[in-house]
């Protein structure tokens, strides 16, 4: 169906004065921003909600110095810091407004109604927001997976993300994990004249082929099927050894080995989840709770960048025909309609038996 209607937020709307929002989104990593802009260049009033004091997610927090180059239309790439400056400057010219330091704990259901939709109270841990649709783009919510024979170190020199790009030169670096995240730090670390150990549990790292024949060609050593059995500081170096029986001393080690499940946060909202824990939702990105959509890394299995972009783009078109389409023109409403009458009529049939 065509995505009609489409209008522009005009700057005299007093956002401190409404009486709730079109669209809240949960989230200013790509996904969510992606999601805010659409939103409002279709002149939804739309309120981003973020729980760190800055926009832009993984991108931003987690490589802000890595120049990601899988990007179409970038063909030199684009730094993470760099990228979420341009996608936050361009929602704000939008008219897209930010709370930050503010982090999701609910969405409850209200007994108001707008047009038949019915309001949803969005609770933060400053406050709540009514509003006609939610879009989470909460990602993986940050919790990197610790390893406890490092933490107990209590070193500064043990990182859980790739470091601000700092003087490797002649340094010994151990990278931990096997995944894309460890063989990228692992590069960048080579790539700045740092000397690596990458320490992989499994027999071969999962991450992509063409990486893993960068670390070895720059000259990073893979050691698989490998753990660190134990670790204790040799004078201003980490000592490692690993259950090889090898020793490294190494200035600084990178752990990349994943992320927590954000299990706990999405029973909390009360919505169907997929047996691995992410948010299970249907072809319009939309969860088992009506209105609330899910985009990006929450449910995704491809974790990209320009796919949570997309994705963000279509929640965002779904709940602006949701909100302004009439019934008749609304697919959606239409399929479920159609969904539900089947529903009844089994469910008769069944009765009848
Ligand atoms: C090391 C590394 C390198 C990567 N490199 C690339 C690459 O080169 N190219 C590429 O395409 N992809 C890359 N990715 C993947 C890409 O970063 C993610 O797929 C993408 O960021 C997902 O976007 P998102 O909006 O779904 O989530 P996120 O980027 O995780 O953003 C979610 C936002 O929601 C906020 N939030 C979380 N919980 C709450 C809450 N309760 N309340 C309010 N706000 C909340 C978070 O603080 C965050 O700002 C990489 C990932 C990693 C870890």
């Amino acid at each position: 169906m065509a995505d009609f209607k489409v209008l522009h937020l005009q700057p005299t709307v007093d956002f401190d004065r409404l009486p709730y929002w079109d669209v809240v989104i949960v989230g200013a990593g790509p996904g969510g921003l992606a999601a805010s802009l659409t939103t409002a260049h279709r002149a939804l009033t739309t309120l981003v909600i973020e729980a760190k004091d800055k926009p832009g997610g993984q991108p931003q927090f987690l490589y802000a110095d890595k120049r990601i180059v899988d990007i179409p239309g970038f063909p030199d790439g684009i730094t993470g810091d760099e990228l979420s400056q341009r996608t936050f400057r361009q929602a704000v010219d939008a008219l897209v407004q930010f709370r930050f330091s503010e982090e999701l704990t609910a969405i409850d259901e209200t007994e108001e109604t707008v047009d038949d939709d019915r309001l949803k109270r969005v609770v933060t841990s400053n406050g709540s927001y009514l509003c006609r649709k939610v879009i989470i783009a909460c990602g993986l919510l940050h919790y990197p997976r610790r390893l406890a024979v490092l933490d107990a170190l209590e070193s500064k020199n043990v990182h859980y993300k790739i470091p601000k790009i700092g003087d490797y030169e002649g340094r010994r670096v151990a990278v931990v994990g096997g995944g894309d995240s460890a063989l990228d730090a692992a590069i960048m670390v080579l790539s700045r004249g740092g000397d690596v150990d990458v320490i992989v549990r499994e027999d071969t790292p999962i991450g992509k082929a063409d990486s893993v024949a960068h670390v070895i060609e720059a000259g990073g050593r893979i050691h698989t099927s490998t753990e660190i059995a134990a670790a204790e500081f040799a004078g201003e170096d980490i000592a490692l050894s690993l259950n090889s029986g090898e020793r490294i001393e190494c200035a600084t080690a990178i752990v990349q080995i994943g992320f927590l499940s954000s299990r706990e946060t999405f029973e909390r909202l009360g919505v169907r989840l997929n047996d691995d824990g992410s948010i299970a939702i249907d072809p319009y990105f939309e969860t088992s709770r009506p209105g609330i959509f899910a985009v990006g890394d929450v449910h995704g299995d491809i974790k990209l960048i320009a796919v949570a972009w997309a994705e963000g783009i279509q929640a965002a078109i779904h709940a602006f025909k949701e909100i302004t389409s009439p019934y008749w023109l609304n697919e959606k409403r239409l399929r479920d309609n159609k969904m539900m009458l089947i529903a009844e009529k089994i469910t008769s049939a069944a009765r009848r038996k």
